[in-house]
């Protein structure tokens, strides 16, 4: 059976491979058992139950809770020549009775349909269609434990009811221990299996900024876009009107960008994700509101503006890079402003120790001096056995040195000041700053005054942070964010333990450029992707240029997004194997039967017309 169903995977998908638990699942559905399925976005969860539809009798359903996603799956299973559709509540009643004699006389071997879509159809359609098995994708909206609870999801209770012999395949990216069982329990799943994959994405770098300034940030933006043209990317921001002002400077700066949150209207909401979908712009600059019904799978970048709230958040909206599998950066800033907000609304909100226990462990994130990747899946729950190789601090580990004495120069100015001052005025009084409202308080006179000024604010500023961070000093956050010195500050302060920092170095502003380079000689990579850099110039730079071109000609004649024709790991592919015939075109990752036969002959022309000229 599993090596009927690779045949399937590579005629079908052209993927040569499963991915980690694909064929597990896959069996179990084909004889016909229940199943739960954890896999991170990316992880290939489609795949989990379109095969299975391929080999099974009769139709499959699948529920869905938007509609963007039903039409993405749609279309790249009809890229792939499988006979699929959606049934959804836009369309003309009349279009819906045509689709639904077509999935009576069992024209399709899938059928998307929203979880209240379904439920009207249970005694009208579904009772008269063969259904080969029911898949459950984004199932933790059944749990009001999750994060994205939707009512109409806690009704699906009733489909063992109706359907007591179909396998159900319940699939999710994220459920904790208790939505687990939530999922397993309103579903009534028969004596189902769990699968869980690694949430590892090793594919995504992690960097994590701090302290910037916005001006600086938005510089450290643009030069890190800048190394990044034509890609698309995802810039989040916490508020509407960052997104704007963002997308605003983006496009002075030449980039293609739209800014999308929850006050545009729906169509220029829509516009935003279609070009982004359709490439006609590069970056989208967005609250949290983009993102559920994205399936791009060639996103190379995200970058979080501000700090998200919590680490579920985050690493839901970091693996909307790379869904490919290919190599894809993510970059956070975080500052003191960012967490003095985050803290106002956990506490406003509803469950607020809950809140701000997960707003700490975020901080924790942000401010680790150890491997990034080992903190996340440690939150998640996994043991991570290496250092990853691909976060910030692995690739440039802090160097360290005593910095007692800096940092009793900052606890006995705080003291000093009777614990009344924040970051920026006691950077103001170390540095001797002379600034009005300083002098109005008489800082000028005090004895630290100008103890630290033979180094720059932005210096300061990092060591402040690190001091935090050690927990020499706390920030008041109900007293206008004044600094705090505790015992353990105390302790540093009177000499009775030593306060090691990490250096201060100057950021990379071109972001990762330099390092990937480095990593080429001596690949710490834990990824099965290889890092390329394809050099600008290079013969390899113009394949790839004149593949991606021809993918759009083709995409925008056939009117459908260009991943949806060839996924960026495709194109990569194609250019380290350059085939330069239809046999060695068939082995490329992506090209199924349907897509050779259809595609192959002009790729195939053009790899060869670049290579000779
Ligand atoms: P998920 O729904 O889990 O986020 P998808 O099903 O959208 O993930 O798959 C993510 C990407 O991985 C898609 O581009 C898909 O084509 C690709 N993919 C899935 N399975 C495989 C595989 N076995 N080998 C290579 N690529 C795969
Ligand atoms: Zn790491």
């Amino acid at each position: 059976m599993i090596q009927e169903t690779a045949l399937l995977l590579k005629k079908y998908f052209g993927f040569d491979s499963f991915r980690p638990l694909q064929a597990e699942v896959i069996g179990r559905v084909i004889e016909k058992k229940d199943s739960l399925a954890l896999m991170p976005t990316g992880g290939g969860k489609s795949v989990c139950y379109q095969l299975p539809a391929l080999c099974m009798k009769g139709t499959a359903i699948v529920v869905s809770p938007l509609i963007a996603l039903m039409k993405d799956q749609v279309n790249a299973l009809t890229a792939n020549g499988i006979p699929a559709v959606a049934l959804n509540s836009m369309m003309p009643e009349y279009a819906r009775q045509t689709l639904r004699q077509r999935c009576i006389e069992g024209q399709y071997k899938l059928l998307y349909i929203s979880p209240e879509g379904l439920l009207n159809e249970l005694d009208g359609l579904l009772s008269r269609m063969e259904i080969s098995l029911v898949a459950i994708d984004e199932a933790h909206c059944i749990s009001r434990w999750g994060h994205d609870f939707r009512p109409e999801y806690a009704r699906l209770s009733v489909l063992k009811e109706y359907f007591p012999h179909l396998p159900v395949l319940a699939l999710t990216a994220t459920a904790d221990k208790v939505t687990r069982l939530d999922i397993i329990n309103q579903l009534k799943l028969n004596d189902p299996e769990l699968f869980v994959s690694s949430f590892d994405r090793p594919n995504l770098s992690l960097t994590v900024r701090r302290g910037l300034e916005k001006r600086e940030k938005i510089a450290a933006i643009v030069s890190f876009i800048r190394l990044r043209k034509g890609q698309s990317g995802i810039l989040y921001c916490m508020k509407r009107a960052d997104t704007e002002a963002l997308a605003l400077h983006l496009r002075e700066n030449a980039v293609k960008a739209a800014a999308y949150h929850a006050g545009l209207s729906p169509d220029e909401r829509e516009r935003a994700q279609d070009d982004f979908t359709n490439d006609r712009i590069d970056v989208v600059c967005a609250t949290v509101a983009f993102g559920m019904g994205i399936d791009k799978s060639n996103v190379r970048w995200v970058i979080h503006y501000n700090m998200p709230g919590n680490i579920e958040n985050y690493y839901q909206e970091i693996g909307r890079a790379g869904r490919d599998g290919l190599k894809s950066d993510t970059m956070l800033f975080y500052s003191i402003g960012d967490l003095v907000v985050l803290r106002s609304f956990a506490s406003e909100s509803g469950q607020n120790d809950v809140n701000i226990e997960k707003l700490n462990r975020m901080q924790l994130y942000c401010e680790t001096d150890v491997c990034r990747r080992r903190i996340l899946l440690n939150y998640f729950g996994e043991e991570a056995g290496n250092d990853c190789g691909n976060c910030d601090v692995c690739l440039d580990p802090p160097q360290r040195f005593d910095g007692s004495v800096l940092v009793q120069k900052a606890l006995s100015a705080i003291l000093r000041t009777g614990e009344r001052v924040g970051m920026n005025m006691l950077i103001d009084i170390l540095r001797a700053s002379g600034k009005v409202e300083l002098l109005r308080q008489g800082y000028d006179k005090l004895k630290t005054y100008g103890a630290g000024r033979d180094l720059p604010f932005k210096v300061w500023r990092e060591y402040i942070y690190q001091m935090l961070q050690l927990g020499y000093i706390e920030i008041d956050y109900a007293g206008g964010q004044t600094l705090k010195v505790t015992a353990l500050g105390r302790k540093a302060l009177f000499g009775e333990a030593k306060a090691v920092l990490a250096a201060y170095r100057e950021p990379d502003v071109a972001g990762f450029a330099k390092k990937e380079k480095k990593e080429r000689g001596a690949p710490r990579h834990k990824s099965k992707q290889p890092i390329r850099i394809v050099e600008t110039g290079s013969p390899e730079k113009t394949l790839s240029d004149s593949l991606r071109q021809l993918r759009l000609r083709i995409a925008q004649q056939e009117k459908t997004p260009a991943y949806i024709i060839f996924s960026d790991a495709a194109l990569e592919d194609m250019v380290q194997k350059k085939p330069l015939t239809l046999e060695a075109f068939a082995g490329i990752r992506g090209v199924g039967e349907v897509k050779l036969e259809k595609y192959g002959d002009v790729f195939v022309a053009l790899i060869r017309h670049v290579l000779k000229a």
